[in-house]
């Protein structure tokens, strides 16, 4: 059964206007999903999220599994429920933090054992254990166990990487398949930055042929000219029929250059991180509210924006809040951010539509 429909294919570029239907609900693409990554979208609440438009926001399983753990999760009725977010869910596999948060961690071919950076308590990832506590989470779209490359790496690691994450991922999507659930379950594709390991990667993991494919190790401290090329040699590989998702890259610039080459979903954290250091998107270019040339500038944010922050308040009472610390300022600052990137992406999304 396919879960993605392609709507409209652009006259212009690569770029596709789809629908992907989850279990709570569909989801229309090219979209930007924020992050949740404790299952809280960083000073917002639900009623915020829905407010601007949010159709589907991610979690991630190394957090929530470690803490407060899935079964507590699945106990309370599901990820859903125990955070009042009714509509669609994505959680990350959690194989990024394993690796970048850890004290300690020991791959074997089984999976990953590491230490808890909250507790330093030990623990065991497996490609199947991870499936588990999506399961339990109840979370509409699963992302399987993976070793993400950091940058640089040499040939040989990243094929090293490589040859453990298609194999995890074979066995994620057996066990998946076996679970007969209608969570969704997509592919990482690694490979780093070596065209024919990503090659490598896409080969085998479209024998798998599961809902959906995620392009992952990039964002990940390599230079834009480096990015770009990944991203243009690798998306037009993916199936046509399944949507992608370009992980972890955020800039409006950069969504518009991945959208154009194919691309259907993505992820970030910057808006809320530098909502919370006061960097704001606008339509002509970041703002940095702390500047003293806004103590009593009576504009809004970006005159051209209609969320509620834009609509209610001033640079000059922003700013205020920021240099006082006070804690509305993350949450009107974190609003704006969220709900520019949203819809920048709708524009385009629109514009697809038009073509
Ligand atoms: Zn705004």
């Amino acid at each position: 059964m396919s879960h993605f429909e392609i709507v409209k294919k652009s006259k212009t570029s690569k770029a596709r206007a789809g629908i992907l239907h989850t279990p709570h609900g569909p989801i229309e693409t090219p979209v930007f999903m924020p992050v949740g990554t404790q299952g809280t979208v960083k000073s917002l609440t639900p009623q915020h999220l829905h407010d601007i438009n949010a159709q589907i926001i991610l979690s991630n399983t190394y957090h929530l599994a470690l803490r407060p753990g899935s079964k507590l999760i699945k106990e309370a009725g599901g990820l859903h429920k125990w955070i009042a977010w009714p509509k669609p869910i994505l959680t990350d596999s959690g194989g990024f933090q394993v690796f970048s948060l850890s004290k300690m961690r020991k791959i074997t071919d089984t999976g990953v054992t590491f230490q808890s950076h909250i507790d330093g308590s030990k623990h065991l990832f497996t490609p199947k254990s991870v499936i588990d506590f999506q399961h339990d989470f109840g979370t509409d779209i699963m992302m399987p166990l993976d070793i993400c490359t950091p940058y640089p790496a040499t040939e040989e690691e990243t094929a090293r990487d490589l040859a453990i994450t298609t194999q995890w991922e074979t066995e994620a999507a057996e066990y998946w398949r076996s679970l007969n659930t209608p969570q969704l379950l997509f592919a990482i594709v690694q490979g780093g930055m070596y065209p024919h390991l990503r090659d490598r990667s896409v080969e085998a993991l479209i024998k798998l042929d599961l809902p959906g494919y995620a392009i992952g190790g990039v964002s990940v401290g390599e230079p834009i000219d480096k990015m770009y090329p990944i991203i243009a040699h690798t998306t037009p590989q993916l199936p046509e029929n399944k949507p992608r998702y370009l992980m972890g890259v955020g800039l409006p610039e950069n969504l518009e250059y991945a959208i154009a080459q194919g691309v259907d979903m993505f992820d970030c954290v910057l808006p809320t991180r530098l909502a919370r250091h006061g960097q704001l998107f606008t339509t002509t270019g970041k703002l940095t509210i702390k500047n003293e040339q806004f103590k009593t500038d009576p504009l809004p944010i970006d005159p051209l924006c209609q969320c509620y922050t834009c609509t209610h308040f001033s640079r000059s009472y922003l700013r205020h809040l920021f240099m006082a610390k006070e804690l509305l300022a993350m949450t009107l600052l974190s609003l704006h951010n969220v709900h520019y990137l949203i819809q920048f992406v709708q524009k385009i999304r629109d514009d697809i539509l038009a073509s």
